[in-house]
């Protein structure tokens, strides 16, 4: 792979840790620590994007090489490259964590290919000096859940990380999965993860809590110049403009997120990139029923901060955190508070006018928000499956019934025989209403359904499936984790040979470890 074009644009022109050593400790004024990836004992190619290599310039004959394997598994460094770990901070769970940064994260190096430029992260390839007290290994089963997941979000235009390769190490790692005393080996695994960058809202607050306000203003300088070039002026108002940038990124992700039923699950502010791509897929779900409560990760179990219905907020307090560091270059509140203020008033009008796409409807009126709420409500009355309720308006006629439009959606009920009595008049009433909007459109039946076929999901990356695949890797067995890896680049197409997986989560899977229940044991 000679011919990359590589670039070290982060360590070149921002400060480096000048301390070598790969030891536990805390990294003072720098934005990342060199650190070599540990030599995996036994590495071996799962599974590489084709996509995504020849994205980043590499082509399809190279991934079957020694080289591919050896580089993407941290086996062997690519010349001119010396990789690095970032220093970053956070707030986990609505807390100060202090620093963090790239605990089992190491970039390689960044490329360039068609006129963009990508960072090549390796996820799972050992300790560097931000692994504190664990191991900097990643396992299988969740080095399989980011790869999937990523391209999964890719394909249904969900801004994200990308996957270029997943890689057995050959490596036993040790996991208490549950947190409950029974710690247990398992395969590791190294994913090697594309973006433009991995910097995070927690990089500028480590910057800030420390007082570092030097590199803080060249932190942002550098950001403003390789990733938001667009943005020009006197510095305060470059840097509000670059905190508007993040807010707006941030949101339309957001909207993303609830339009597909997305459950990030670790919202922290080390999980945020300023690039508004969805990034680090722990303990992420994916909402069956519908239940804005609800959230994979059994470490947020009490508080459910993380909550579907919660993200839109968090998104805004994790950019509270951001305007608070960014304010010592900016020294006034007020237009930073305004930002803050408008994201949710923004993401409402955008939400409202998201569900009316999901509903296949392009005129507002004036009781929309009544009109979807309704809806949402009826939506938790009785288990329903969000995504095939979603889809199956596809096979609604505007000259329907209200009672054959609810047939056309019952297979997205968990409990069908729940649906009687006020819950079956609940969803008449509205179904009455949806199908007079529908007949007030100009649309046709025909080019309704195009609209709601391309945001309307078909195929999402189930838990249970996602944990399927797991099953079957741990014996071996990959083909699970390439059929699903094809199936999700055509998420919102009619797949018939694939129609099982278009079917509401299984009796088995709903309270098992894995599809229902997920740790950030990983
Ligand atoms: P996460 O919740 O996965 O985003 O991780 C939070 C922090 O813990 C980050 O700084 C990670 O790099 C670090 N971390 C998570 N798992 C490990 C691990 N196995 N080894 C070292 N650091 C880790
Ligand atoms: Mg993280």
């Amino acid at each position: 792979m000679k011919h990359l074009k590589i670039h070290n644009r982060f360590t070149t022109e921002l400060p480096a840790d000048p301390n070598e050593t790969n030891e536990t400790r805390q990294v003072l004024n720098t934005l990342f620590s060199y650190v070599k990836p540990t030599t995996p004992s036994d590495p071996k190619l799962i599974h590489a994007s084709k996509e995504v290599a020849e994205l980043v310039g590499i082509s399809a004959d190279e991934i079957k090489s020694e080289e591919f394997v050896n580089v993407f598994s941290g086996k062997e460094i690519l010349p001119e490259t010396k990789p690095y770990a970032m220093c970053y901070a956070g707030h986990q769970f609505g807390n100060w964590a202090g620093q963090l940064g790239d605990g089992r994260a190491i970039n390689l190096t960044e490329v360039e290919h068609n006129n963009q430029y990508f960072t090549l992260q390796l996820k799972g390839a050992g300790k560097t000096p931000y692994s504190r007290t664990a191991d900097g290994l990643a396992v299988l089963r969740s080095s399989i859940r980011e790869y999937l997941c990523a391209e999964a979000m890719y394909y249904l235009g969900v801004p994200t990380t990308r996957s270029l390769s997943l890689i057995l190490s050959g490596d036993q790692v040790l996991r208490d999965i549950l947190y409950n005393g029974n710690p247990a080996y398992e395969k590791g695994a190294i994913v090697c993860r594309v973006a433009p960058s991995f910097i995070r809202f927690g990089s500028f607050e480590m910057l800030t809590a420390r007082n570092e306000l030097k590199n803080l203003k060249q932190f942002v300088e550098y950001n403003i110049k390789h990733y938001f070039p667009e943005i020009k002026g006197e510095p305060k108002e470059k840097y509000l403009q670059f905190f508007k940038t993040v807010a707006d990124k941030t949101r339309e992700m957001i909207l993303h997120w609830q339009r597909v039923g997305f459950v990030h699950g670790v919202m922290n502010t080390d999980n945020m990139s300023v690039h508004g791509i969805t990034i680090d897929y722990g303990p992420y779900g994916w909402l069956e029923n519908y239940d804005p409560n609800w959230t994979p990760n059994t470490t947020d179990s009490q508080n459910r901060r993380y909550r579907f219905g919660n993200q839109p907020q968090v998104a805004q307090w994790n950019l509270f955190q951001l305007a608070n560091s960014l304010y010592p270059l900016i020294n006034e509140a007020e237009p930073l508070e305004k930002i803050l203020e408008s994201f949710i008033t923004d993401f409402n009008s955008d939400y409202t006018k998201m569900i009316l796409s999901k509903l296949g409807l392009c005129t507002s009126a004036e009781n929309d928000a009544e009109f979807i709420t309704y809806l949402e409500s009826n939506l938790q009355l009785s288990e329903t499956d969000m995504t095939i309720f979603y889809r199956n308006l596809n096979k609604i006629r505007k000259s329907d019934s209200a009672e054959k439009a609810l047939q056309a959606i019952e297979d997205a009920f968990y409990k069908p025989e729940e649906i009687k009595d006020t819950i079956k008049d609940n969803w008449l009433l509205w179904f009455t209403d949806y199908l007079e909007r529908l007949n007030q459109e100009n649309t046709s039946d025909e080019e309704r359904i195009k609209l709601q076929n391309s945001v309307n999901p078909k195929y999402v990356l189930r838990n249970y499936m996602a944990q399927l695949a797991i099953d079957a890797a741990d014996k071996e067995d990959y083909s699970l984790v390439i059929e699903l890896y094809e199936l999700l680049k055509k998420p919102y197409d009619e797949q018939p040979e694939s129609e099982k997986w278009f079917a509401k989560r299984p009796d088995w899977a709903r309270s098992k470890v894995g599809c229902s229940m997920l740790s950030c044991s990983s």
